[in-house]
C-alpha cells in the first residue's frame, strides 16, 4: 500500500477505498483542506457488532462536499473515503487502547481519547454503545493502519511539505462536524450540553498562528454563527502532527455543529446544507486572500 502514494505529488491522486486528492486546475495557493471523517465505506473485514445506523451517527457526513468547491479558489482538498470507525485518522497510530486488541499492542501510547474509547480503533459511540462484540488481534490493527492511516498521513505530509517548499509557509484546515447536543463519551464533560454552530480548535493557540484563528473566528461571525475556541474540542493527531507556526506550518481544525446541515438521525442533508455550503466557500475565497496577502507580505520582508 505505500507504494501506491507518490514521493511527491503534485497531481490529483484517488487509493480507491481509502483516499482521494484534488488539487486545484490553476491559481494555487498555500492552502489545503482535508476531511478526515467524511467517507463512508466499510471494509468487508471491519467485524463490527453494532448496528450500521448506529455506527454512521459517528461520521462527518458530507463535509468534503461541504468545502467541494475549495479547488476552484487554489486551495487543495484531500478526503477519507472509509468510515472513521474502521479506523479514527485523527488519532495518532500508537494511540491504541488496550481494551480494543486481544494482546499487548506492541508500542501502545493510549491517549485520554483512547480512555474515553475512542482512540485509533473506536471501542465506544458517543453515546456508550459498544461498537464490537470481541478484541481486535494485533495483526488485524497492524494491517489497518498501513492500508488506510499511513497512506493518508504520508500523502496529507507530503503535500504541506511540498505547498511549503514552494511559498515558504503553509495553512492547513482540518475539517470536521459535530454532534448539535454532547453525548455520555464526549470531552465536554456532561451529556446534553448545546453546541456554538462552530468550533475552532488550535491547541489553544499553539498549532496556527493565532491571526489564522482570529480571522476564520471573526469572518464566521460576520456570517452570523456563534463560534467557539477550542472547547470542546481543541484540535486532535491532524492539527497537532505536522503543524509547526514557528516554521510556517499552520494548522487549524474546524468543527461544524451537525444540525447546521443534515438530519441528525437519517444523516440527511437539510435545507440548510446549500447556505452553509456557500458560506464555507465564501470563507475559503477569504481564506485564500488571507493567505495570499501574507505570503506575499513574507516576501517583501525578506
Ligand atoms: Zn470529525
Amino acid at each position: 500500500m505505500l507504494s501506491t502514494v507518490p514521493i511527491s505529488s503534485n497531481k490529483n491522486h484517488v487509493i480507491p477505498r481509502v483516499l482521494r486528492l484534488e488539487l486545484p486546475s490553476q491559481n494555487a495557493i498555500p492552502l489545503l483542506l482535508d476531511s478526515p471523517h467524511s467517507g463512508t465505506y466499510y471494509p468487508e473485514d471491519f467485524g463490527y457488532s453494532l448496528e450500521l445506523a448506529k455506527l454512521q451517527q459517528n461520521e462527518d457526513n458530507h463535509v468534503n462536499e461541504l468545502y467541494g468547491l475549495a479547488p476552484q479558489y487554489g486551495a487543495a482538498l484531500l478526503e477519507a473515503l472509509f468510515s472513521r470507525n474502521y479506523i479514527d485518522l485523527n488519532r495518532a497510530a500508537d494511540d491504541v487502547d488496550p481494551e480494543v486488541v486481544d494482546a499487548p499492542y506492541p508500542g501502545a501510547r493510549p491517549s485520554p481519547n483512547s480512555k474515553l474509547g475512542r482512540g485509533l480503533l473506536w471501542r465506544l459511540m458517543s453515546n456508550g454503545d459498544a461498537v464490537y462484540n470481541r478484541r481486535l488481534s494485533v495483526a488485524e490493527v497492524k494491517a489497518r493502519i498501513e492500508s488506510y492511516h499511513r497512506p493518508y498521513h504520508q500523502l496529507l505530509a507530503q503535500q504541506l511539505r511540498r505547498l511549503h517548499r514552494e511559498f515558504g509557509q503553509v495553512w492547513h484546515i482540518n475539517c470536521h462536524s459535530m454532534s448539535s447536543v454532547s453525548g455520555a463519551q464526549s470531552p465536554d464533560g456532561k451529556v446534553g450540553v448545546e453546541r456554538p454552530d462552530f468550533v475552532l480548535g488550535d491547541h489553544f493557540g499553539t498549532s496556527c498562528e493565532p491571526a489564522m484563528t482570529q480571522f476564520v473566528h471573526e469572518t464566521l461571525e460576520k456570517m452570523g454563527y456563534t463560534v467557539d475556541d477550542n472547547v470542546p474540542y481543541k484540535g486532535a493527531e491532524l492539527t497537532l502532527a505536522y503543524s509547526k507556526p514557528a516554521l510556517g506550518f499552520h494548522s487549524l481544525q474546524i468543527e461544524i455543529n451537525s444540525k447546521l446541515y443534515m438530519n441528525e438521525e437519517t444523516r440527511e442533508k437539510n435545507a440548510g446544507f446549500d447556505k452553509l455550503r456557500g458560506n464555507l466557500t465564501s470563507l475559503v475565497t477569504q481564506l485564500s486572500r488571507f493567505v495570499t496577502s501574507r505570503v506575499v507580505k513574507d516576501v517583501h520582508a525578506v
